[in-house]
């Protein structure tokens, strides 16, 4: 996978995404990281990027070329249009089921706004995908291009040590994880549930499976009505 972020702070990228699981995927060149900085793209020997809004408004806003000829020279090095997609407060609210509908793809271009946005040409020029991390504004897409680039990431073979570990967990069937305990097995009177001791993989099964539901219901029952339940599982919720 080659994420190619378009950004005015490409060191903030770089920093983020070189580190820890995502920093050792870029090593195994599991994942390549290109992070162009929009300003190198100015054509202003001032390194100008950004204007006031046509018809007044607080703020300024990045200019539509620089962002073109960014998203240009990516094009030319990839040699076809990959797929864009813009970090704004106004897209589709990111979820599990669109970084895995994101990993299919060999190259991704992130566009980062910063100050109040972008001119509105150029993201109707190139943009694929809006998308956004949640209902609230952010400074910059540079953290919400972090929290994709990491989500992705991790559904790429190779990259989790373990792929068991993004086999079993939250979303997975639209279920939250089921509760999970590591050694000492009595911590300050408070004690592993019992089955988890009993080496019987099958019970161990079924008891997560059904602490994922009950999870589920207490915390998010919005993902109930999308969950991938087994007869079991019904079963068990009609108890
Ligand atoms: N004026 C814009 C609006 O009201 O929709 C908000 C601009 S915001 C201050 C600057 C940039 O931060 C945006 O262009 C976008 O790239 C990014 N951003 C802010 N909040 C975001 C969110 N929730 N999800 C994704 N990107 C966000």
């Amino acid at each position: 996978m080659n994420y190619h972020v378009l950004t005015l702070f490409p060191e903030m990228i770089t920093n983020g995404v070189n580190t820890s699981i995502t920093g050792r995927a870029i090593d195994k060149k599991l994942i390549n990281l290109n992070a162009i900085n929009i300003r190198d793209f100015s054509g202003n020997k001032h390194g100008q990027v950004d204007d006031y809004p046509y018809g007044g408004g607080a703020g300024m806003l990045m200019q539509p070329g620089p962002v073109y000829r960014s998203y240009e020279s990516v094009v030319e090095k990839i040699g076809y249009k990959p797929r864009v997609i813009y970090l704004t407060p106004q897209g589709e609210t990111f979820n599990q089921s669109m970084a895995e509908d994101f990993a299919k793809e060999k190259d991704l271009v992130f566009l980062c706004g910063h100050y109040e946005g972008i001119d509105e040409r150029v993201l109707e020029m190139i943009v694929t995908d809006n998308v956004s991390i949640g209902d609230y504004v952010l400074t910059g897409g540079e953290l919400p291009a972090m929290v994709m680039i990491d989500t992705i990431s991790r559904l790429i073979p190779g990259v989790l040590n373990n792929n068991v570990s993004a086999e079993f967990e939250s979303f997975n069937d639209n279920l939250l994880e089921y509760p999970q305990y590591t050694r000492p097995d009595t911590f300050m009177d408070k004690k592993v549930p019992p089955i988890l001791l009993s080496g019987d993989h099958a019970k161990v099964d079924k008891w997560r499976r059904e602490q994922s539901i009950i999870r589920t219901i207490k915390r998010r029952p919005d993902l109930m009505e999308k969950a991938n339940l087994t007869k079991e599982d019904i079963k068990f919720i009609e108890k």
